[in-house]
């Protein structure tokens, strides 16, 4: 099993997104936290929120991570408004963190989906 990490993986793509070796589409960046579209939206509104610092999941986090997650979910809101979704309670958005292999994840770079926009959406 991996152990935290509070270092960047070599081998990690969000690593490298997160320090612009890899191209992407880039929302929001300050010293913590990088925000980008997903390459394979769901939702005409999609994008991933990652910590810089390489966290593997959610399964991995502990109370120092406390306030740097309280900072990701408090933009979350502004940053979808921004991107096009609609305000509650019309419209909304949807807030995903798969974990582990039953969870469905498969980037192991700890990442926050934020995804909305009108109706159908490709999946979910
Ligand atoms: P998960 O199953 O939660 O690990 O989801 C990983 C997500 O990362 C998927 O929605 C992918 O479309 C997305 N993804 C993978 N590679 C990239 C990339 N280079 N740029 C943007 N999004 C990516
Ligand atoms: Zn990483």
């Amino acid at each position: 099993m991996s152990q935290p990490s509070h270092a960047h993986d070599e081998n990690c793509i969000f690593c490298k997104i997160a320090a612009g070796k890899i191209p992407s589409r880039r929302v929001y960046e300050d010293d913590e936290i990088f925000v980008f579209d997903d390459i394979n939206p769901w939702a005409p509104v999609h994008f991933l929120m990652i910590p810089k610092m390489h966290i593997p999941s959610m399964a991995q986090v502990g109370p120092e991570q406390a306030a740097l997650l309280g900072r990701m979910m408090v933009l979350a809101p502004k940053l979808a408004l921004e991107k096009g979704c609609r305000p509650y309670p019309e419209g909304g958005f949807r807030i995903v963190t798969n974990t582990g292999a039953e969870g469905g994840q498969e980037v192991h770079h700890l990442h926050i989906h934020v995804m909305g926009g009108p109706r159908p959406w490709l999946k979910g």
